[in-house]
């Protein structure tokens, strides 16, 4: 990643109403893009075609408007940028997982749900981890090609190694490392030929030059995954820096049912924008000595990365209405 031009992303998945973790993450990407001279880029990750809903995508565009923190690319809709979708970026992922297989690198499988539940069971009978067996790694592609051609159902999995370990370095936490052992031939295409969460994420932020990955603390188990596959691929890895999850007042993780977490409820709520920008700062973050009110400007000004503190922010909504009280 060395001297690359600085480009980061929030790459939302529209399943719900934005949360105030998206905007926790999305003004940290947005903050480290300005202090750098750098681009943030809006991606919706809409490919799961069970959960996707129009309503949500339409209230994460106006959240991060409200809050002021645009994004500075994107096509073209009337004159504005729009974000990205996944959805209509098929064609692209076809193309890469082709490539994949081409090489040897990823395969078709075609065992049916049916086969892969009675294998988890006698796994978890056997007190074994349960894990893919590799029944259709290495089928030739001729045999593959011509079951696809006769219209049987399948999906396509990487060949994840066998042994070793798979190490990424976390710009925040240091060296992680895990055995390959625990690792499953990831699903890279679904049966329905939409890409995973993995796959897609990976080649978009390849191909949009994303430099940093900031994003929350529970996609850290994923990482390892999305490192094999820039492997695979033979790709740069962007540099990693997973931010601590935000928690409610009892230290757990933070959840509807603890605290309301939809912006839009803070928003109808009179909260100012940039009291919940102030607000979400101070999370985890310290500006300097003890100066708790400072503006985005401010923010951007002095933010180093180095600043963030590992240890849980706690979303606190007397702290923030004592926040919105000083705007
Ligand atoms: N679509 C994922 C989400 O919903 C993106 C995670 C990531 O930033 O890689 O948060």
């Amino acid at each position: 990643s060395g001297n690359r031009e600085v480009k980061v992303r929030i790459a939302p998945s529209p399943t719900g109403d934005p949360h105030v973790g998206t905007a926790y993450i999305a003004l940290f990407n947005y903050v480290f893009a300005k202090k750098n001279g750098g681009k943030f880029v809006l991606r919706i990750e809409d490919t799961d075609q069970t959960r996707a809903k129009s309503s949500s995508e339409a209230q994460i565009l106006s959240s991060l408007k409200w809050l002021g923190l645009s994004w500075d690319e994107g096509p073209d809709v009337g004159g504005d940028f729009g974000p990205y979708h996944q959805s209509k970026r098929l064609d692209i992922y076809k193309e890469h997982y082709e490539q994949l297989i081409a090489s040897g690198k990823a395969y078709r499988c075609f065992c049916t749900a049916d086969r892969l539940q009675a294998l988890r069971e006698e796994q978890k009978a056997a007190g074994k981890q349960t894990k893919y067996d590799g029944k259709c790694r290495d089928m030739s592609q001729e045999e593959a090609a011509k079951l696809v051609a006769d219209g049987v159902p399948s999906v396509v999995r990487l060949k994840m190694p066998l042994d070793g370990t798979t190490k990424f370095n976390d710009e925040l936490r240091g060296a992680v490392e895990i055995n390959n052992e625990q690792l499953d031939d990831q699903v890279l295409i679904k049966s329905d030929g939409f890409p995973t969460y993995h796959f897609a994420n990976v080649v978009d932020d390849h191909l949009m030059h994303i430099s940093h990955v900031i994003r929350a603390e529970e996609w850290i188990s994923s990482t390892p995954k999305h490192v094999l596959l820039y492997e695979a691929f033979g790709w740069d890895e962007p540099t990693w820096i997973h931010m601590p999850l935000l928690r409610n007042t009892d230290k757990s993780k933070i959840s509807k049912r603890k605290n309301p977490v939809s912006l839009d409820y803070y928003h109808r709520a009179g909260i100012l924008p940039e009291a919940m920008v102030n607000f979400l700062a101070l999370m985890g973050w310290s500006y300097g000595d003890d100066q708790e009110i400072f503006s985005l400007d401010q923010m951007i000004e002095v933010f180093d990365f180095r600043k963030v503190s590992l240890g849980g922010p706690i979303f606190d909504q007397v702290k923030l209405n004592w926040v919105n009280q000083h705007y």
